[in-house]
């Protein structure tokens, strides 16, 4: 059995409608938590940073940041972070969400990989993509454990190297 059988569907999460793609399983299972890491790694493993998005991203972005000798940097909801932050608001399917990063979490130039489980509407990470450019790094591309290519998200990242595991 490969990893990507654990990844679990779970109906009308977060609301009515929606298909929830689970991926708890995956990181429950010592073999395959290690092989997703290692495969996120191999996507890109040039990088001086590994950013994580909140909450899930957080949990594969920092032993990929390890395993590829990056560093890790959090990108947080608002009001998470302690020090000087820059932000970035997104619409939502109902409202919207802002994002922050600390304004001196990289170096000029540093090239940063975004890590997060699953693309959706890609809203949430085009919104990385722009905070990272913001504060002067290099974004060298978005790696996530599976994209929801029915929702178009990838059409939020035009000319950003988008690369997932799995595709459904
Ligand atoms: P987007 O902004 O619509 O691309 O949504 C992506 C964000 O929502 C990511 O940070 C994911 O963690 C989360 N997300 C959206 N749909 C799912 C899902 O089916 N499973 C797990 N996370 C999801």
């Amino acid at each position: 059995m490969s990893w990507q059988d654990l990844i679990r569907d779970v109906q009308d999460y977060p609301q009515p409608g929606v298909l929830f793609k689970d991926i708890t399983p995956v990181l429950a299972d010592p073999g395959a938590f290690a092989e997703v890491v290692e495969e996120l790694g191999a996507l890109f493993d040039e990088a001086d940073k590994v950013v994580g998005i909140e909450a899930r991203g957080f949990i594969l972005a920092a032993p990929v940041a390890y395993n590829i000798g990056a560093g890790f940097v959090p990108v947080r909801k608002k009001g998470k972070l302690p020090a000087e932050t820059l932000e970035e608001s997104y619409d939502l399917e109902y409202g919207s969400a802002t994002i922050e990063v600390h304004s001196d979490a990289f170096r000029p130039g540093d090239r940063v990989v975004i890590v997060d489980d699953v693309l959706a509407t890609g809203g949430t990470a085009a919104a990385a993509v722009e905070l990272v450019k913001r504060a002067g790094a290099e974004v060298t591309g978005v790696a996530v454990l599976m994209e929801l290519s029915f929702l178009k998200g990838r059409e939020r990242l035009p000319g950003v190297d988008l690369r997932s595991l799995v595709t459904v």
